[in-house]
């Protein structure tokens, strides 16, 4: 039984995340999807909102558990008994970053190991980042995101 844990901030949930979770899911027997708490990022969803919205988006996929943590992802991980945390790995960019934090990880917890998937070539270059300017400026987000967050995002910036 593989249980592994995918961690991140999911402001919002994008393709990009759904796709990694779509892929995971076919190697893996259980993923926890776990929406971090305080990030140290000023997030435009709240906690609450950012696990909900995973929730919906992630209802096509049984066995994907969505939860939310504070404090380290690892040691959130551990607790849960997972020794497999996965990462999405886009462009060179995100290397050094994704690095850094899976040997920091590592450092933390010995027993906890990372491991990287990459996306579909059409999510390589689509972030939280860039969706939430898009949003901002009343873009069309088709393929960017589940429609449960569209809505989200237009009702955000409606407001
Ligand atoms: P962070 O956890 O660094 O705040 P996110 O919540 O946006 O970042 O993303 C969580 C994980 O999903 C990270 O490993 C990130 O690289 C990955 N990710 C983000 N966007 C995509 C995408 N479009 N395709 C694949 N992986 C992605």
């Amino acid at each position: 039984m593989k249980k592994v844990c995918y961690p991140g901030t999911f402001d919002p949930i994008s393709s990009g995340h759904i796709n990694i979770l779509e892929k995971a899911s076919v190697h893996f027997d259980e993923i926890i999807l776990a929406v971090a708490g305080v990030t140290g990022k000023n997030t435009l969803f709240s906690l609450e909102e950012r696990t909900e919205l995973c929730r919906s988006a992630c209802a096509h996929l049984p066995n994907v558990t969505v939860t939310f943590f504070n404090g380290l992802a690892v040691e959130f991980a551990k607790s849960q008994g997972c020794e497999i945390i996965i990462r999405g790995l886009r462009a060179v960019s995100d290397f050094e970053y994704e690095l850094s934090i899976a040997l920091t990880n590592k450092k933390l917890e010995k027993c906890v190991d990372t491991f990287f998937l990459i996306p579909s070539y059409r999510y390589l270059y689509l972030s939280s980042t860039i969706i939430r300017q898009v949003a901002e400026a009343r873009g069309n987000l088709t393929d960017m995101v589940p429609e449960n967050v569209r809505i989200a995002l237009e009702n955000k910036f409606k407001q």
